[in-house]
C-alpha cells in the first residue's frame, strides 16, 4: 500500500507534514473505512477522533472490573459490510455463521429457527399449534426477501438509482409493494395467522427504530428492509473476536494505507469554503485541508458548521443490556437446551401485539409494561473474548437489545426512568425463564452483578450519537428520492467539499463500511487516484 502522510511533534502540538487532501472527522468503522480507501488511492488523509480510542459503536471493552471478558459493547452482529469490500481493505476477519437463527418462547414451548429445517418445521407446528401453514408461511416470506436481498444489496456500493429504476431491476411487483409500498404491517398480517410468527418477523424493523408497524412514514419498512438484504442473504454473522477486532483491523489498514489517525481529539468547529476546508479542534488549532469527510452524525456536523439541523432532531429508541452470566439460565421448554435457545436470537415478549401494545405505552410517554427485547450470546459461538479461566468455569455473555425505548422517555428524570427500565425489561425476560435471569449474573471481584445499561441518553455521551439514535438517523430508502440524486453517492451535502461519510448518509446505517465506501468514490470521481 501507498504511504503519503505523516506526522511531526512541534511544541507538543502534532500538526500534519503537509496540508491533507481529505480531513475525516471521526474514526468510527466508517471514517477508517473512507480513510483506507482514499489512502490508498494517494491521497494525503487525517482523521481526527474524538476519543481515545478508534471504532465508535463497533468496539470492545472489559466493562466489569477485575473480569477478563473483552465483550462487544454496543454493537455486535455483522450482516450489511460487503465481504467484497472487506477483502478490498484487506481486513481478514472471520465472520462465523450462527447455527440457530433464532429462539422464540411462548408458554412451556418455543420456536426455534436452526440450519435443520425439519426441526424448524416441527418446532413452528408444535409451538403455534398449525398443521404446517406458519411454516410454509415463513419459507414463501424468506423466498420474497431473499430475492429482493440478491438484487438490492450489490446496488448500495453503486451510484444511486431512482426509485423507478430500482424497482424495475427488483422486477418482482409483488415484493416491490409488500415492502416499498405500504406499510409492513400490510404484508405482516396478510403472509401470517400465527401472532408470535408475525412478531418474529416484525422485529427486524424495529432494532433502533420508533415505529409502529403500520406507520406512514415507512421507517419500520426501510430498517427492515436494511436487516434483510446484507450480501444478499440478511445473515446475521458473528465476529470473531468481537467488534473491536474489526475495526482495530480496520485501523491498521488504514495506518497502513498512509492515513494518519489522532485520537482525543475533538472538532469542535467547521468552516468549509469552495475548495479549502478548516476544522478547529479542540485545544485551538485549526487544521486546514481539501475535502471533509464527516464520519458524526449529520445533526453533529450541522452544529459545527453552524448550519439549521436537517429534519427532526434524531431519536434512538433502544435500551442495551450486556450481562456475563455464571451459566446460562433455565428454560421453560424442555425441547430446547439453553445452549441452542441462546445461540441465536432469543426474542423476549416480541409477540406481533405485544410490539405494537409497547410502541402505544412508549408513544404515551411511558415504559413498556413488558418491554420487547431479544438477547444473543456471543460465548456459544465465540469464545475467544473470554479469558481461558472464565471459559473453563461455564462463564457466558448475554447482550440484550430493548425495544421501543425512546430517548423522550428518559430525559426529564435520567436515572429515575433508567432503573424503571432495567428493571422492567429484567422482569419481561424471567417472564419467559424457568428462572430468575439475576440469578445467574456473574459477581466481580468488587461483589458488584456483572450488568451495565446503556440509555439512549447515555448512548447520546458516550458515543456522540444524537438523542441515541444507532443509525445517526432514521434509515432511508436505498434509491435517490429526487432526480437530482440519481447517479449521485448518497453522501453529498449542500457544501461540495463536505461529504457524510458515516451512517446518516443514504444508504449508512449499521456496521457495514458503505456509506465510507461511497464517501470514498465520490471523492475519487471528483478527484481520481494520485498512483
Ligand atoms: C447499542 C448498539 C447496538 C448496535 N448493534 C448493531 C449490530 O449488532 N449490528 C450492526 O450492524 N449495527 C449495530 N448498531 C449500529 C452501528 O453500530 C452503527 O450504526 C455504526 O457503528 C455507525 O458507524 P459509523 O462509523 O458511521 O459511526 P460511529 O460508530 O458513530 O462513529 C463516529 C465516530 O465519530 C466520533 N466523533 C463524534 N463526534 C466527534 C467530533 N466532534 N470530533 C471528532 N470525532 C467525533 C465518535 O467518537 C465516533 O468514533 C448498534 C449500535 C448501538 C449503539
Amino acid at each position: 500500500m501507498h504511504r503519503r502522510a505523516g506526522t511531526a511533534k512541534l511544541g507538543g502540538v502534532h500538526t500534519a507534514r503537509s496540508t491533507p487532501d481529505v480531513i475525516v472527522a471521526g474514526a468510527g468503522h466508517n471514517g477508517l473505512v473512507a480513510a483506507t480507501l482514499l489512502a490508498d488511492s494517494g491521497h494525503r488523509v487525517l482523521v481526527l477522533e474524538s476519543a481515545g480510542h478508534v471504532g465508535g459503536a463497533a468496539v470492545s471493552a472489559r466493562p466489569f472490573p477485575g473480569i477478563d471478558a473483552r465483550i462487544s459493547r454496543y454493537s455486535y452482529l455483522v450482516s450489511l459490510f460487503p465481504r467484497a469490500l472487506l477483502r478490498q481493505l484487506g481486513v481478514d476477519i472471520e465472520l462465523r455463521r450462527r447455527r440457530i437463527s433464532s429462539y422464540t418462547p411462548s408458554g412451556d414451548a418455543g420456536v426455534l429457527i436452526c440450519d435443520d429445517p425439519a426441526r424448524t418445521r416441527e418446532s413452528i407446528a408444535r409451538t403455534v399449534g398449525d398443521d404446517g401453514a406458519s411454516a410454509d408461511a415463513l419459507d414463501r416470506f424468506g423466498a420474497l426477501t431473499t430475492g429482493v436481498a440478491g438484487r438490492v444489496f450489490p446496488t448500495l456500493t453503486e451510484p444511486l438509482r431512482s426509485r423507478a429504476q430500482l424497482c424495475e431491476l427488483v422486477g418482482d411487483d409483488a415484493a416491490w409493494d409488500a415492502l416499498f409500498e405500504a406499510p409492513l404491517s400490510g404484508v405482516l398480517e396478510t403472509a401470517f395467522q400465527s401472532d408470535l410468527v408475525r412478531g418474529i418477523v416484525a422485529t427486524d424493523a424495529l432494532i433502533g427504530t420508533f415505529a409502529g408497524l403500520d406507520d406512514p412514514g415507512f421507517a419500520q419498512n426501510r430498517c427492515f428492509l436494511y436487516h434483510v438484504i446484507g450480501n444478499g442473504t440478511g445473515h446475521w454473522d458473528i465476529p470473531v473476536g468481537g467488534m473491536g477486532t474489526l475495526t482495530g483491523a480496520l485501523a491498521d489498514a488504514a495506518r497502513r494505507a498512509g492515513a494518519e489517525l489522532r485520537l482525543n481529539t475533538p472538532v469542535t468547529r467547521i468552516e468549509a469554503g469552495d475548495d479549502r476546508v478548516a476544522v478547529h479542534v479542540d485545544g485551538g488549532e485549526v487544521v486546514e485541508g481539501g475535502r471533509l469527510l464527516a464520519n458524526v452524525a449529520p445533526a453533529v456536523l450541522a452544529e459545527l458548521l453552524g448550519s439549521p439541523l436537517p429534519g427532526d432532531p434524531p431519536e434512538g429508541s433502544q435500551l442495551k443490556l450486556n450481562l456475563l452470566l455464571r451459566r446460562l439460565p433455565r428454560l421453560r421448554d424442555p425441547a430446547v437446551t439453553p445452549e441452542e435457545a441462546f445461540a441465536g436470537t432469543f426474542h423476549v415478549n416480541e409477540g406481533y401485539d405485544q410490539l405494537q401494545r409497547a410502541y402505544r405505552q412508549a408513544a404515551a410517554g411511558q415504559i413498556p409494561e413488558l418491554p420487547p427485547c431479544e438477547a444473543y450470546c456471543h460465548t456459544l459461538t465465540d469464545p475467544t473474548i473470554l479469558s481461558p479461566e472464565l471459559r473453563s468455569t461455564g462463564v457466558h455473555t448475554l447482550t440484550v437489545f430493548g425495544l421501543h425505548m425512546p430517548a423522550r422517555l428518559f430525559r426529564a428524570d435520567h436515572d429515575a426512568a433508567r432503573h424503571a427500565a432495567v428493571a422492567a425489561t429484567l422482569a419481561s425476560i424471567n417472564a419467559v425463564l424457568a428462572e430468575p435471569i439475576e440469578d445467574c449474573l456473574l459477581v466481580a471481584p468488587d461483589g458488584s452483578p456483572c450488568l451495565e445499561a446503556h440509555t439512549p441518553v447515555e448512548l447520546e455521551h458516550e458515543l456522540g450519537m444524537p438523542g441515541g439514535h444507532i443509525f445517526h438517523r432514521d434509515l432511508t430508502w436505498p434509491f435517490a428520492e429526487d432526480e437530482a440524486e440519481v447517479g449521485r453517492w448518497g453522501v453529498e451535502t449542500p457544501r461540495p467539499n463536505v461529504l457524510i461519510c458515516g451512517a446518516g448518509a443514504r444508504r449508512g446505517g449499521a456496521v457495514s463500511g458503505i456509506p465510507g465506501h461511497n464517501a470514498a468514490r465520490a471523492v475519487l470521481a471528483a478527484a481520481p487516484a494520485q498512483k
